[in-house]
């Protein structure tokens, strides 16, 4: 989930973080308990995906992904409410270019004892949206329009995350047009919602990238 901006953060991501690497501008970290698989993973993952439009990640320079071990806590990380269920999994803190606050997101590898990038893609999707507004200032405008349309339209029971917010939305849409899962097949997710898989696509590539490593 996307959290409010707050500068104080940035001087408390306390644990410290022995690995590191960099996808261009943005830094992927974590401690010696993450696998170097999934941090060369998630550098594969934000390289592809803002292929299209590298841009994006000029305007996430210095925001840093911690990748989150078995056992460690994300919330933690970023000196959120340990006790706050919404931070089990990732949360994402969007940069404040105004007051230096670079923005993090922090999320687990795994999902269900597995290897799997799923919330990672999720909590990076919330980053490039934030992105995505400061290149395009009518972008956020035509997903709002496209939400309101799809929750009159449709049940969305296949995944009511998607349904929650816009943020959610864009979220959630994001992690289905690389991993499915909700659908058959892109195509399909393409004819339930084409507001969102059109916005999508002129924004992000269409070619594929790891789910596990
Ligand atoms: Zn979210």
């Amino acid at each position: 989930m996307p959290f409010p901006i707050i500068p104080e953060a940035k001087e408390k991501v306390t644990k410290i973080c022995i690995k590191y690497l960099e996808a261009e501008e943005i830094a992927i970290t974590g401690s010696e308990n993450v696998s170097d698989n999934a941090i060369y993973t998630a550098q594969k993952i934000i390289l592809t995906i803002t292929s299209k439009r590298p841009e994006i990640r000029r305007e996430l320079s210095d925001f840093t992904c911690i990748l989150v071990a078995r056992g460690e806590n994300v919330a933690s990380y970023l000196d959120l409410d340990e006790n706050d269920p919404n931070y089990n999994h990732g949360c994402t803190l969007y940069p404040d270019k105004n007051n230096e606050f670079p923005g993090y997101l922090a999320s687990v590898v795994e999902w269900e004892n597995q290897p799997d990038m799923g919330v990672f893609l999720h909590e990076l999707a919330h980053a490039i949206m934030y992105a995505i507004r400061q290149l395009s200032p009518n972008f956020y405008s035509a997903l709002e329009q496209s939400y309101n349309t799809s929750i009159a339209s449709k049940t969305w029971d296949r995944n009511p995350r998607s349904s929650q917010n816009v943020e959610e939305y864009w979220a959630e849409g994001v992690r289905m047009w690389y991993y499915i899962g909700e659908f058959e097949s892109r195509e399909a997710f393409k004819e339930y919602d084409q507001g969102l898989t059109s916005l999508i696509d002129d924004w992000l590539s269409a070619d594929e990238i790891p789910k596990t490593y």
